[in-house]
């Protein structure tokens, strides 16, 4: 997107003396939604419109399905307009966004993602969380630490007993060409207190 909209520019004949701020990212707010989603702050809280949808999708599933759980906080996602953000190597496009993880009994984080134990970790409920992310088909991949992501796939299979290859699929074992995949679970550094999700079209990716 961002290649694409700088290709414009640079069509247009503008040399880079004379060239232009850089072009903001088309992003959309992420409304207030009492009982859905608690928001860190408005200022961040600029997304893509895919971002919104996700969001506002799973968190609507979460409401359902999980009606005793605390509705999600979202963390950082982006400014308006894009650009780089303070603290973040990512979260300049609108298509990440860091969301609290449940723990002891459906609670989650707040004023500032706190981290929590393998045992204090709401299996179920985050576990939920993670399949309604993945079956949006739009998550490309989330980022956790990798005691929380051992906690859950043995959660996955000793306790909801699901099919192996499934959460092998879900939970790629490192090394995995992960690539080549869409819609998984991966081991980041610092992510033991929230998920980072990224979003896009698996058809662009294909066709790229
Ligand atoms: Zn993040």
């Amino acid at each position: 997107m961002i290649a694409a909209i700088f290709g414009m520019v640079w069509a247009s004949g503008a040399s880079a003396a004379d060239a232009p701020a850089p072009p903001s990212v088309p992003n959309q707010l992420l409304v207030q939604a009492d009982g859905l989603y608690e928001r860190w702050t408005v200022e961040r809280s600029w997304g893509t419109g895919l971002m919104v949808d996700v969001l506002t999708e799973v968190s609507t599933r979460m409401a359902l399905e999980y009606p005793s759980a605390e509705p999600l906080v979202i963390g950082d996602i982006s400014r308006r307009g894009g650009g780089q953000i303070d603290g973040h190597m990512t979260h300049r496009t609108g298509e990440d966004a860091d969301i609290g993880i449940y723990f002891r009994g459906g609670r989650q984080s707040h004023g500032g993602f706190v981290n929590v134990d393998p045992d204090e970790l709401d299996c179920d409920a985050t576990f939920g969380l993670i399949r309604a992310l993945l079956d949006t088909g739009t998550v490309e991949y989330i980022l956790l630490d990798q005691v929380l992501i051992d906690r859950l796939r043995s959660y996955a299979l000793a306790d909801l007993g699901l099919d192996p290859e499934l959460v092998a699929s879900m939970f790629p074992a490192e090394g995995t060409a992960t690539w080549r995949m869409w819609g998984y679970v991966r081991h980041a550094d610092n992510h033991r207190n929230h998920l980072h999700i990224h979003v896009g079209d698996p058809q662009v990716r294909k066709g790229s």
